[in-house]
């Protein structure tokens, strides 16, 4: 997941960051404006954006108006100094998800804002479920029926966007986008590494398979099971054949 924070107070700007990258996982991008924000966030592919009300340049309400008018539809989270209560109603209107009146814990900050992209991908439980695999997004912990299976820190980020989404096709680009702050395209590298890893820890052994590539297309976070058992012993044939050297089409950026 992306976030984009929009604050111009530097300091709070970076403790946010931090907590939503050591607590959440989230790659985090910060504006110190509100015509920087506005770009960036019409630019990137955020899963929340992080909006302070007073900024130099546009101010929040401003930011925000243009951004839902321009219909982007990504959940944005306010903050709010203790005498900016009324504007809270108009913000609301004008499509704000949240608010949060400062000075808030830092805590809650996290917790509102994980709320946040799970609603803005239609989830309501912070536990995901594919077929026996049980994502939980406030202990980052992943179970396989019985089994608990140990990630690392950017292998859980990357099956935490596919769970958000399952059955649909996400592309490598899109994980990128996600995963990454504004310097994504240096890892475009990594993101095959980080699936064959899931794939070994999670899939191996097993014989519904979850992480499926479809090759130039991206990957799916879906249950499927083999045929059966004896189908699976038989040469592979057909589009299963696919070269050994062959590299998976590049994604091309929307
Ligand atoms: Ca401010």
């Amino acid at each position: 997941m992306r976030v984009l924070v929009v604050e111009d107070e530097r300091r709070l700007a970076d403790n946010l960051a931090r907590a939503l990258r050591e607590g959440a996982g989230y790659a985090v991008d910060i504006a110190g404006d509100g015509e920087q924000g506005l770009y960036l966030a019409e630019s990137g592919d955020y899963d929340l954006l992080v909006l302070d009300l007073m900024l130099p340049k546009m101010d929040g309400h401003a930011l925000l108006s243009r951004y839902r008018q321009n219909g982007h539809a990504t959940p944005v989270l306010i903050l709010t100094a203790r005498d900016e209560k009324e504007s809270v109603v108009r913000l609301l209107n004008a499509g704000a998800d949240d608010y949060l009146g400062k000075p808030f814990d830092l805590g809650e900050f996290l917790a509102r804002s994980k709320s946040l992209v799970r609603r803005g991908k239609g989830q309501r439980s912070p536990v995901l479920c594919i077929a026996d695999l049980r994502l939980d997004t406030i202990e980052h912990t992943v179970r396989r029926g019985e089994r608990e299976i140990a990630l690392s820190p950017m292998e859980y980020r990357v099956l935490e966007y596919l769970a958000h989404r399952p059955r649909a096709v996400i592309s490598k680009t899109e994980l990128l986008e996600h995963l990454y702050d504004y310097n994504w395209e240096k890892f475009s590298n990594v993101i095959e590494v980080y699936i064959s890893g899931l794939r070994r820890k999670i899939d191996d052994d097993e014989a519904v398979k979850l992480i499926h590539t479809m090759r130039g297309h991206g990957y799916v976070l879906r249950a499927e099971a083999l045929p059966s058992a004896s189908a699976a012993k038989q040469p592979q044939g057909g589009a299963g054949n696919v070269k050994s050297g062959e590299q998976p089409k590049k994604a091309v950026k929307h």
